[in-house]
């Protein structure tokens, strides 16, 4: 997809903060984070989003599952929310299939205070 801005991302042709890739997924910072850390684990196949994929893409969620753990795991995040954004009405704005994760609160405290925060901006995560 030319104006995909994750296809470009991938075939190298716009810069991202890359933390981890394999033949399946690509795995970068967003670039406007919600929380101290902010992730996507992205599938290097170019699928628009929850809606579209098939019963033969089962394995390949959770596969992103478990990279995004294991991610977690090597930044050491103790608790940490995975989330798909699914479809327009589901806040999606990238039509290429995406699993966010966002963590980084080192204290219960800390993690109300975002919550908090995030509720007073009208952010719904
Ligand atoms: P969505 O709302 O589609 O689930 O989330 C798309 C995410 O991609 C947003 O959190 C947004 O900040 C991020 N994003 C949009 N454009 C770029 C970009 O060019 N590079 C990176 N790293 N993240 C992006
Ligand atoms: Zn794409």
């Amino acid at each position: 997809m030319a104006d995909c801005v994750f296809c470009k991302i991938i075939k190298g042709k716009m810069p991202a903060d890359f933390i981890y890739q394999d033949d399946d997924l690509v795995v970068f910072r967003d670039t406007n984070p919600i929380a101290p850390v902010h992730i996507l684990i992205v599938l290097k196949k170019h699928v628009e989003s929850i809606l579209k994929v098939q019963k033969k893409d089962q394995k390949i969620l959770g596969k992103m599952v478990l990279t995004a753990r294991k991610i977690a795991e090597e930044q050491k995040l103790e608790g940490y929310k995975l989330f798909f954004n699914c479809g327009k009405l589901g806040g999606q704005l990238v039509f290429h299939l995406h699993l966010h994760l966002i963590g980084g609160w080192k204290t219960l405290e800390e993690y109300h205070r975002w919550v908090k925060r995030r509720v007073e901006e009208g952010g719904v995560l």
